[in-house]
């Protein structure tokens, strides 16, 4: 899970070094211009932002005169307003992704438990958080239990959620072992409650100078536990993933 978060909060690559980029000056305003924080022309009546090359007076002037020809010769305090309106939208929008985003890792979280307790996906639903919404009444007030219901919990959500997790959890592994110069496989099989063969195999992998063990994969064997089925299912799972054999 704190693998997982911190990959998913880690920023996409930074842009790449940018040669000069031109600044903004007060003055744009008269063309209805403010400035983003990535130092990009931003339009205060259509909030399009332009890329920081149109950061100059002729480029600006054509954006006012082609899109709001109807206002073109309006004060500077009309354009004033206009910007003061546009920082109270984007307020609104940024308190907006925060609980979003807060119900996104508490979705995700929820998720995590049932996962590795083994219940059904459906106790979110059913119990998980009609249980603290009750709680939250009692303890913390209406509003507060009103705000849970925010958080996505559905039966296929938790589903999703758990799919995603451990995906996300073997990329990274299938990366962490791809890294290392060799990786060994240690081979188990085992039969289920339902009398079905499973095949469970481990991987050691050399990463940051130490060895590190991790379950590689649980698969059913189809048919006989045969050198050659348990060969299937191991290939199957290296050719799946991109891991290489030598
Ligand atoms: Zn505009």
């Amino acid at each position: 899970m704190d693998r997982f978060l911190v990959r998913t909060n880690k920023a996409t690559d930074p842009p790449p070094a940018v040669k000069k980029l031109r600044r903004y000056d007060e003055s744009y305003l008269q063309f209805g211009f403010t400035v983003t924080a990535d130092l990009r022309p931003q339009c205060v009546v259509c909030a399009e932002v332009l890329a920081n090359d149109s950061m100059k007076p002729c480029k600006l002037k054509r954006h006012l005169e082609t899109k709001h020809a109807a206002i073109k010769d309006k004060p500077a305090d009309y354009f004033k307003r206009k910007l003061d309106g546009l920082h109270q939208q984007q307020a609104s929008i940024s308190v907006h992704s925060t609980v979003s985003k807060q119900c996104l890792e508490a979705s995700y979280v929820v998720a995590k438990r049932i996962a590795k307790l083994g219940k059904p996906h459906t106790i979110a639903e059913t119990l998980v958080l009609p249980a603290v919404q009750d709680m939250c009444r009692i303890m913390l007030g209406d509003s507060a239990a009103a705000k849970l219901g925010a958080v996505p919990l559905s039966n296929d959500t938790v589903a999703r959620r758990i799919s995603d997790m451990s995906n996300d959890i073997r990329e990274q592994l299938v990366q962490f072992i791809n890294q290392s110069p060799y990786y060994a496989l240690q081979l188990d099989e085992s039969t289920d409650v339902a009398g079905q063969a499973q095949l469970l195999a481990y991987v050691r992998y050399l990463r940051d100078k130490a060895i590190e063990e991790d379950v590689l994969f649980c698969r059913p064997l189809k048919s006989h536990t045969t050198g050659e089925a348990v060969f299937d299912v191991i290939n199957g799972f290296v050719r799946e993933n991109g891991l290489a054999w030598d």
